[in-house]
């Protein structure tokens, strides 16, 4: 079996086991002894353990990745320097999808009106943290110590130091190639693994989903299967519809093979919720499977993991609509405006793990002066919705990204075509 098929049949496999685990225990047909011994060793133990050891090692390429590669890609551009076209278009792609999937978002839930009727009584305690002013924001994209930046993951910060010391390697002559090559080498050093990795996928696929639905059971969904499916609605619609016409528009290149490439990043950012800990995958995928030079995807995907996410902007724009049509409150067109803006420079601010979009909604909902406690509403259904919005997220990274190298002429056509091109293979 090839990498992608055994990743879908280990996403389909914990579903199922999870699910029926799930089913187990809350219909109490085992004696207690073994019910709990399937919790405590099973699920808890070693479906757990393996998951979270496997979505560690992933987290664990994401800075030496992010830095190596981005100094490679910044320095190779020498200084005929196109990072000014590639930042400015990147930028602006990202910004123009993120604001298109939250009138989207609107829009459909308007007319869906899923929040019609809800029982507030419902409603699970949230407690809001409180969000960063954009001042803030703004000062902490600039870093004052490299180390801590990599020590503490903070990967804007990370990409400006890559970016300053790749220009710093490009005008140092032939002592800066030197620098180069290193990098260049240690590169590919870090692409290997990301490649072994990717070999256990299966095994950490299967053991997050399993954990995952043995804990949450697909029943809670049906409870609010109006605004379940409104969300899944309208991510299917931004990434089949929107990103299919941009794509197709600006590279006339095949959505399908696009599509069929991103699988295995897909299911990866599907059963762990997270951009972040799927960067890895996605960048090794844009590059060797996709043809896109490192010098665009090394900027671009760790750019678009921190700032661009289009699934997160529209579960804002979704929820919003719920919880005012859920409290019976009337949102003026002004508010929708203010919805629209919020809900973008939310998602540019929301960092790439599980369930922060949940705690940037608080954001947006206070902007509006709607009551924060509606969060207590969705809280129960948004772990399997994050997983849906993550990978509409990285859909999107990847797609803007092919777009921008495609118009600089980074992207080899031929590996895009070629369907062998870049698979995994046995290390
Ligand atoms: N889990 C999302 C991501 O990592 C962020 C969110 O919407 O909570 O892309």
């Amino acid at each position: 079996m090839s990498l992608t098929q055994r990743i879908i049949s280990a996403m389909l496999m914990g579903l199922l086991l999870g699910g029926l685990l799930n089913i187990i225990s809350s219909s109490n047909i085992l004696p207690i002894a073994i019910q709990s011994w399937l919790d405590m060793y099973l699920v808890n133990g070693l479906f757990d353990t393996i998951g979270q050891i496997f979505v560690r090692s992933l987290k664990l390429l994401v800075v030496p990745l992010v830095f190596v590669s981005l100094v490679c890609g910044v320095s190779s551009l020498g200084n005929n320097s196109r990072m000014g076209a590639v930042a400015s278009k990147t930028i602006a792609l990202y910004v123009a999808t993120t604001a298109i999937a939250i009138t989207l978002a609107i829009s459909v839930a308007v007319v869906v009106q899923p929040g019609v009727g809800i029982d507030l009584a419902n409603a699970t305690q949230f407690v809001a943290k409180d969000a960063p002013s954009l001042k803030t924001t703004i000062i902490n994209i600039f870093p004052s110590n490299p180390v801590q930046s990599m020590a503490n993951g903070s990967i804007l910060q990370v990409i400006v130091f890559s970016v300053l010391m790749g220009l710093a390697i490009s005008k140092s002559g032939e002592k800066g190639q030197r620098i180069s090559d290193f990098f260049n080498n240690f590169n590919e050093v870090i692409m290997k693994m990301v490649m072994i990795l990717m070999q256990l996928a299966p095994y950490g696929i299967f053991c997050l989903l399993a954990k995952l639905f043995a804990d949450v059971g697909i029943g809670m969904i049906l409870n609010l299967a109006k605004y379940f499916f409104t969300m899944v609605f309208v991510l299917l619609l931004h990434s089949l519809g929107v990103y299919t016409f941009i794509f197709k528009f600006f590279t006339g290149l095949s959505i399908r093979a696009f599509l069929s490439k991103m699988r295995p990043a897909l299911a990866l950012a599907f059963s762990t919720a997270s951009s972040g800990a799927t960067m890895p995958v996605t960048l090794r995928t844009v590059e060797k499977r996709l043809g896109v030079h490192n010098t665009v995807a090394s900027f671009t995907v760790p750019l678009g993991t921190t700032i661009n996410m289009d699934g997160t902007a529209i579960m804002q724009g979704v929820a919003t609509v719920f919880i005012a049509q859920a409290y019976n409150i009337g949102l003026g067109i002004d508010d929708y405006l203010m919805v629209v803006l919020t809900a973008t420079l939310a998602s540019i601010g929301t960092a790439a793990v599980p369930g922060v979009g949940l705690v940037m909604l608080v954001m947006v909902l206070n902007q509006v002066g709607l009551p924060v406690e509606g969060i207590g509403l969705i809280i129960g259904v948004d772990r399997l919705l994050d997983m849906t919005r993550t990978a509409t997220n990285v859909t999107g990274d990847a797609m803007v990204t092919a777009v921008v190298a495609n118009s600089e002429g980074f992207l080899d056509r031929d590996v895009f075509n070629d369907p062998e091109a870049g698979v995994v293979q046995n290390v």
